[in-house]
């Protein structure tokens, strides 16, 4: 397998020099022979939201990898299933369903007739998309993630899954490691063709949907996903290892045997890394006595981060509820915009957190109250 990994600086979404870079990228890494396929592009779009959140993969990227893949003879689809998927989803806020407009590029609703993908461990619905083209192209947002702490290209495409049966996976796989083999499961079933990481701004702290943004003025391209991602993490300050999709996905040696497999074409590494990026910290408590005892004592449990309402920004929209997988979150019998954490049903997934809009979930260590 293709094992290279280029990365090019960029600190601006100037459309002409994005097209440019990842035109260079494209032809760096050797990316995929589009002519005459049709191919899906699949952004990171974890909530429909302005570009300047950075929750989103930016529309500039989007428009310069569906224009350079047209070029090339591409027919072009776009398409992603966001946390909280609605019929008739069309990601205007984002500014993507715009570039499917300018360019012409079809889009598509992963709602539509899903089809099943077989994993390791039995199946689940993939948009019925991903059988229909000759290959996809994932287009991942250089992010923090609460739970798997760095979000790449391993974990974008959890968003070819539509509708609810992404948060259903939190509650199947309830623990971090549990639900990072079923990452690499997933990539290992339906493996994108080529990635192109939105770097150019990022989100540090409470990411993937609550964090900050920040100038991370890098575009980074491979074939590889795995490959990808431990260039990405390192280049966010983390050891790469202890992200766990890539420590699982490393274990398998389908992508890479070893880390020193890697092709990297770029900038000397060391100048790229952010040492002032706002990482997640690394939780050292995750060993077998530690998880043995956290499911027998539910008052260890509460020394975890865990999900923090903050009533005051609250407006009641319901999200959190609706995604909660394990229906750990109601509505307070009394008051409006108030919404009560049953603790002994969360499975600390963040999926709330993910899709509060109003800064109304705090993912943080809370001892004592609600
Ligand atoms: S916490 Fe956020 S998502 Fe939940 S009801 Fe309040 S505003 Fe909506
Ligand atoms: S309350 Fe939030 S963190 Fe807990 S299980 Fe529900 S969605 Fe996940």
């Amino acid at each position: 397998m293709n094992t290279k990994v280029t990365v090019r600086r960029c600190g601006e979404y100037n459309p002409i020099k994005v097209y440019d870079l990842i035109s260079e990228i494209y032809t760096a890494c050797e990316g995929p022979d589009v002519s005459g396929k049709k191919v899906l592009v699949k952004p990171n779009i974890l909530i429909d939201s302005n570009p300047a959140k950075c929750i989103s993969t930016h529309p500039v990227v989007v428009e310069a990898m569906v224009r350079l893949l047209q070029s090339k003879g591409a027919t072009v689809l776009v398409g992603d299933s966001p946390a909280m998927h609605l019929p008739g989803f069309k990601c205007e806020k984002s500014g993507i369903y715009d570039v499917c407009r300018r360019t012409g590029a079809e889009w598509v609703d992963f709602l539509k007739n899903p089809a099943e993908a077989v994993l390791k461990n039995g199946k689940i619905r993939i948009a019925s998309v991903t059988r229909e083209v000759d290959l996809i192209i994932s287009l991942p947002k250089f992010k923090n993630h609460e739970l798997v702490y760095f979000t790449g290209a391993i974990k974008n495409s959890l968003g070819l899954v539509p509708g609810f049966s992404k948060a259903m996976q939190h509650a199947l796989h309830n623990d971090r490691d549990r639900f990072s083999v079923f990452l690499v499961d997933l990539n290992e079933a339906v493996t994108p063709h080529f990635f192109i990481m939105d770097g150019i701004m990022g989100m540090e702290g409470h990411g993937p949907g609550q964090g900050t943004p920040f100038a991370t003025e890098v575009l980074i391209g491979s074939s590889n996903p795995l490959a990808m991602d431990i260039i990405a993490s390192t280049i966010a300050g983390y050891d790469p290892m202890d992200i766990p999709t890539n420590a699982i996905a490393l274990s398998r040696r389908q992508w890479l045997t070893d880390r020193s497999d890697i092709v990297y074409d770029g900038p000397e590494l060391e100048t790229l890394i952010r040492k002032d990026f706002k990482r997640i910290p690394i939780s050292v408590n995750e060993n077998i006595v530690a998880r043995f005892i956290k499911h027998r004592l539910h008052f260890i449990k509460r020394f975890e981060k865990r999900p923090v309402f903050k009533h005051i920004n609250c407006t009641g929209c319901q999200e959190c509820i609706k995604i909660c997988p394990v229906n750990a979150i109601t509505m307070h019998p009394e008051k409006k915009k108030w919404v009560v954490l049953t603790d002994n049903k969360c499975i600390r997934c963040f999926c709330c957190a993910e899709v509060c809009q109003y800064s109304a979930v705090e993912v943080r260590r809370k001892v004592f109250g609600d």
